[in-house]
């Protein structure tokens, strides 16, 4: 957050929405030897994206492609940032998964 306190210029106002999205040149310290973040929604309008958790994970053989994983990620992200799930926008039926509080309980949903 300290980077973006010091080179974030664009905030919401009345008409627009701004986002800051952040690529580190790094990975999750929350990652563990079963378990790694690829990204988080933090704040309103703020999300990062641990590319070097990236890189591990995709476009080697065996490997999901890149482009499809950071996309994936970053709409994911997006979809926090505009209320998924229960985080801000209220449920309209109850699919919260209870395990993994703000994410769909579908495991084919892209806030799964
Ligand atoms: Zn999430």
């Amino acid at each position: 957050m300290s980077i973006e306190d010091a080179n974030r210029t664009k905030y919401n106002n009345a008409d627009e929405i701004a986002v800051w999205a952040f690529f580190a040149d790094g990975k999750s310290s929350k990652d563990t030897d079963t378990s790694v973040i690829l990204g988080t929604a933090y704040r309103n309008t703020s999300f990062v994206i641990n590319e070097q958790t990236f890189q591990v994970l995709s476009d080697s053989l065996f490997e999901p492609n890149r482009s499809l994983l950071e996309t994936t990620v970053i709409t994911h992200e997006f979809g926090h940032i505009l209320g998924l799930t229960n985080l801000g926008a209220a449920l309209q039926s109850n699919h919260e998964d209870a395990e993994h509080p703000k994410h769909y309980i579908e495991k084919t949903c892209l806030m799964y």
